[in-house]
């Protein structure tokens, strides 16, 4: 683990001249101006309220292609208005977000875990990801909670809420038109997953299709103040952006198959699968829907060995 003082690259803010810093300002006044610091680690910045409270985080880019999320936290050191406490910005993956691609050598979203060996690529070399996760932990780590912000492939897709149920109470104040949870263990290695292996707060907010970033920038303006209300780090009054959301239980993640693989009919992702239906021929095994169950990321064009989609059930009607 690296130390805190570490972190800091510009020699001129340590934490104990920070820290007098910020009881000098605590002191003095409690206008909601930020003290952000420098940390040594590309892609991450930290801003201090004057008044004490939760530190939390909030990343985007942990997709590279995913660019609402990377526009956000771009500009959110003049967005993010907190009363007290800590806000840690992060972008995810730094070269897919410069390449404009989903990731560079293996999809950092599956590798947020600081006990997984990362395996080297064919080539010897270790993924890039490997060590940007290595460098990332720790400002998890410093964090109560965190919130991902992610898009996805679909256009006519809903935006929804990735997140455990310990998480729930948060994900209901924030409000989306779908919650769903059980991914720790259907597809884990996201930050979500993360946070709550360490008994913590993990939101993933799926804002929108990925080419419609301006929209999406516009959700990720409105989500991000009620994550940070609902943690106490403002005392807004802000309704849910959504109520009576579809609560959603992942099951499985299904897994190209060498062979032959073909999807059903063309689905949405969280759509209500007809029971008895098929879902798709997958190699040798025909899959077929069962009562209550949704698609989640159908893929019709999934490499061998990559997710073809996931099934869920629909756990509150
Ligand atoms: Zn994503």
């Amino acid at each position: 683990m690296l130390k805190l003082d570490k972190l800091y690259q510009n020699k001129k803010i340590t934490m104990s001249n920070l820290n007098s810093t910020l009881t000098r300002s605590r002191n003095k006044t409690s206008t909601p101006t930020l003290i952000w610091q420098p940390a040594t680690v590309e892609g991450v910045w930290i801003g201090h309220a004057a008044e004490e409270g939760p530190t939390v985080g909030i990343m985007g880019g942990v997709h590279g292609d995913e660019r609402a999320g990377v526009e956000f936290i771009r500009s959110a050191k003049s967005k993010v208005k907190i009363k007290r406490g800590t806000v840690v910005l992060m972008l995810g993956n730094l070269k897919a977000i410069k390449n404009h691609v989903r990731y560079k050598d293996i999809n950092l979203n599956r590798h947020f875990n600081k006990h997984e060996v990362i395996k080297p690529l064919k080539s010897g070399k270790e993924p890039y990801e490997a060590n940007r996760v290595e460098e990332l932990i720790p400002f998890l780590d410093m964090c109560e909670a965190v919130l991902d912000l992610h898009e996805y492939n679909n256009p006519k897709d809903k935006p929804f809420i990735i997140c455990e149920r310990d998480s729930m109470k948060t994900a209901l104040k924030m409000g989306a038109p779908i919650i769903s949870f059980g991914w720790c263990k259907s597809e884990h290695g996201g930050s979500d997953d993360y946070m709550h292996s360490q008994g913590k707060q993990g939101i993933c907010y799926e804002l929108g299709a990925r080419r419609a970033t301006a929209k999406d920038v516009h959700l990720a303006d409105k989500v991000v103040p009620r994550f940070l209300a609902a943690h106490g780090l403002t005392d807004a009054k802000l309704p849910p952006l959504f109520r009576k959301p579809m609560l959603v239980q992942t099951l499985k993640a299904v897994i190209r198959a060498k062979g032959q693989y073909k999807l059903g009919r063309s689905f949405k992702s969280f759509e209500k699968l007809i029971p008895g239906e098929l879902i798709a021929v997958n190699g040798a095994e025909s899959i077929y829907a069962e009562p209550g169950q949704v698609i989640i990321f159908p893929e019709p064009d999934a490499p061998v060995g990559d997710e073809a989609f996931l099934l869920g059930a629909i756990v509150n009607n």
